[in-house]
């Protein structure tokens, strides 16, 4: 039987490894000794083991045999490191590895933990951690012999609870206890570790700054259980999404982070952003509530946009403003003419309160007291019959006119209008100016009128349509209120309370934009629209072949009609889209072709010449968009740089000015910028134009431009700039004039 009793008779070594003496103490003090072990492992407090030279197990606290569930006759041979293992939770950190090396060494061991093997304990017991101590005894007996390796000689103590309070602890530290997350602290030296690592290697890393759009909005209406179990989900989405491509961070409320390592094809982050907006986007369930959100991102770039943490924070942060500022549920890049959008913001509210004060006097009519000319106004869309092209009705689109900076599209203000609750004024003017339009028609044709979801939130707002109904005398079946999905997003029982409201006034719901949200098909069962307006991003690719933009129309419209429901197809331009959504289907079309919107003087103008049929004018064919520029750039031929103008620029291709003599067929760099340069090949060439095609397409900067997948890293660029050029210029560079 193996006791300590039986160890300590056999042990020929006292505690510091040396045989004991003649004169060591007697076997009185022996007993004594032995007492105390046998109390210390009866009260569990602590274990001892031993090996032998060759690391197998020659003894065992009966106590810590009960561990693993075996008799210490079972273990007693066993190789010593089989019972301990890597730490799952902190692989590398403190795994056994360092045990093997130490007993290996014949090295001291001073509190190393382990972690017991699952595999080898009692079936049922919890995880195990202890912290292992022992000497080597080595028989220094012989004077001057290196001395033989006798094994080991330790004590053992279960670390399981104080273990996992320090995990625990550390976590905590590292991570966000609401989503499970990197917080602020982790993502922050994460990124500074990334970097540093990177900087040497001019390796790229990507900062993605996400922010939630109207989470404040749920966080207020459904309090603040809900908000937390909204990112709980979103933290889940966005781990979906991103998977181990990178690491994401939550910073605090709906801020969050994510750290993308060699990641710097402007492509492929364009999609990411994307597939996350999308996913983010989608409804959450929560508490029996159906909750909306949406998501901006801004990106920034290292080593293009900055080489320091602080740089490319700051980027991705301008990059994310500009994101929420141009329409929300975006993505924008970073990029250097981002810089001054924060003031650009602030001087564009301020702007469109003095616009709003030039037509709102305090009546609620145009201030005939004010000397300022009225810089906003009303334009009115027809809306015609594909069958006959009889004009049904129009839509009412507001216009501003900025006295020095001229036209401003309301996709730019409306949002500003919306954040800063302008809207409500805004939106009301709208509505009484559309309303006092309409009355005077000479045919009491349809009006239909925006409305934004904030408007359509305020408990005022079906007062205030009755208003303009009693006060203009409209007959409440010819106005339309255009709302879109995100009206779903705000609390459902005003929702449901404006919704009869306004039914019980007897005018018309139209679901505006339709497909390009969420399009949930509880809300057309739940809400009363009367019509649905199929959005123009489908009619604008609908003659693309590889594209199921055609099928979707078709599908929306027939969905309308089996509801009861009206449709209007928007955006159509050319005769080759009109074809294809009138095989589709469409009865209804508002789009360029027929008429682009028109001033109310215009329109009083027509209808008195009797004219309420408009014939479709347009282009046979739909082509895709290209964008008129007007951008200094540089030309890379071989070893020469030319200045040239870029004036007009697509995915695929561009035109440029400025260059005479260029062959067909001449393969050139475009500096377009800021590290961007892409190569082309010349298809056309007339006098000083040149027509480029891309060797690689541009891709979308989130914000309708164009940019180039990659770009040169700074590091590149500054060799490049040292070298010089030698040779004469092949072309001629002339100058080109702005054109009027
Ligand atoms: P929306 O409600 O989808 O309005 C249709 C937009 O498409 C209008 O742009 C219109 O001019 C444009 N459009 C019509 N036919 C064609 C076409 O064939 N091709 C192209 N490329 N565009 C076409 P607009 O006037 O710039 O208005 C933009 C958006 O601003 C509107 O989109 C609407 O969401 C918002 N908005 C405009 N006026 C108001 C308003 O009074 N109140 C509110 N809340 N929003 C408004
Ligand atoms: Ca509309
Ligand atoms: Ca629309």
């Amino acid at each position: 039987m193996l006791t300590v009793k039986n160890l300590l008779r056999t042990w020929p070594y006292d505690r510091r490894g040396n045989k004991p003496q003649p004169d060591a103490p007697a076997l009185g003090d022996a007993a004594h000794r032995l007492a105390v072990f046998e109390d210390i492992e009866r009260g569990h407090s602590g274990w001892f083991w031993a090996t032998d030279a060759a690391g197998c197990l020659t003894y065992i606290s009966p106590a810590a045999c009960e561990r693993f569930g075996l008799a210490a006759e079972t273990l007693i041979g066993e190789p010593f490191t089989s019972l301990f293992e890597t730490d799952p939770e902190n692989p590398g950190e403190r795994s056994a590895r360092p045990l093997q090396f130490l007993l290996g060494a014949h090295a001291r061991i001073a509190d190393v933990t382990v972690r017991l093997v699952p595999d080898r304990c009692a079936p049922g017991t919890q995880p195990a951690w202890w912290a292992l101590s022992g000497q080597p005894k080595i028989d220094v007996a012989k004077p001057g012999s290196d001395g033989a390796f006798h094994g080991y000689r330790g004590s053992a103590r279960d670390i399981t609870t104080e273990y996992q309070r320090r995990i625990e602890d550390s976590r905590l530290a590292e991570f966000d206890s609401l989503t499970g997350l990197a917080n602020r602290h982790r993502i922050t030296r994460r990124f500074d570790q990334l970097l540093a690592a990177f900087k040497g290697t001019m390796r790229p890393a990507t900062l993605m700054m996400l922010d939630l759009d109207r989470f404040k909005h749920v966080n207020d209406t459904l309090g603040h259980p809900a908000g937390d179990e909204l990112l709980r989900q979103v933290a889940q989405r966005l781990t979906r999404v991103v998977g181990t491509a990178g690491e994401i961070g939550r910073l605090g409320g709906d801020e969050f982070q994510i750290l993308l390592a060699d990641q710097e094809d402007r492509g492929k982050l364009g999609e990411l952003a994307d597939k996350i907006i999308g996913l983010v986007s989608q409804p959450y369930t929560i508490d029996d509530d159906h909750v909306v959100i949406g998501v901006s991102i801004g990106m920034a770039i290292a080593p293009f946009d900055g080489t320091e943490r602080e740089d490319i924070v700051r980027a991705a942060d301008l990059a994310l403003y500009a994101a929420k500022h141009g329409g929300r549920g975006q993505f924008r890049f970073y990029s250097s003419d981002l810089k001054d959008e924060k003031e650009e913001r602030r001087l564009l509210e301020e702007a469109l309160r003095d616009a709003i004060a030039s037509v709102d006097g305090p009546d609620g009519q145009p201030d005939a007291d004010s000397w300022e000319e009225p810089q906003l106004g009303m334009v009115y869309q027809p809306v015609v019959r594909t069958d006959d092209h009889t004009v049904v009705g129009f839509e009412a689109l507001m216009r501003w006119e900025h006295p020095q900076r001229g036209a401003i599209s309301p996709d730019v203000f409306i949002p500003v209008a919306e954040d800063t609750g302008m809207i409500l004024q805004l939106g009301a003017w709208a509505l009484r100016r559309a309303a006092h339009d309409a009355v005077c028609w000479p045919h009491p044709l349809r009006i239909a009128v925006n409305v934004s979801a904030v408007q359509f939130a305020s408990p005022e707002f079906p007062g205030i349509v009755a208003d303009v109904l009693a006060e203009t005398g409209l007959d409440p079946d010819r106005l339309e209120l255009e709302l879109t999905e995100s009206v779903f997003m705000g609390d459902g029982e005003t929702t449901d309370t404006a919704f009869k409201s306004l039914k019980q006034l007897g005018v018309r719901l139209a679901l505006d934009d339709f497909g390009t949200g969420y399009s949930s098909l509880s809300y057309l069962r739940a809400a009363p629209f009367d019509k649905l307006k199929v959005d123009r991003s489908f009619v604008d690719s609908c003659t693309l072949s590889d594209q199921n933009s055609a099928k979707i129309i078709a599908a929306i419209i027939g969905l309308a009609d089996a509801l009861g429901m009206e449709t209007t197809v928007e955006g159509v331009e050319a005769f080759d889209q009109r074809d294809v959504v009138c095989a589709k289907g469409a009865r209804l079309i508002q789009g360029f072709l027929y008429s682009p919107p028109l001033a109310q003087a215009v329109l009083l103008e027509r209808m008195a010449a009797g004219a309420l049929r408009i014939p479709p004018e347009g282009p046979q064919r739909h082509r895709p968009e290209r964008r008129s520029v007007y951008r200094r750039i540089g030309v890379i031929h071989e070893d020469h740089r030319y200045e040239a103008l870029l004036r007009n620029l697509s995915a695929t291709g561009a035109r440029i000015e400025g260059l005479v003599g260029v062959p067909v067929g001449t393969s050139l760099v475009l500096d377009l910028g800021a590290g961007q340069l892409a190569v082309v090949t010349v298809s056309r060439s007339e006098d000083a134009t040149i027509g480029v095609e891309f060797e690689t397409p541009l891709v979308s900067d989130g914000a309708g431009g164009l940019v180039t997948r990659y770009r040169a890293s700074p590091y590149a660029l500054a060799t490049a700039a040292r070298m010089v050029s030698t040779s004469a210029p092949q072309f001629l560079e002339v100058e080109v004039r702005k054109r009027a």
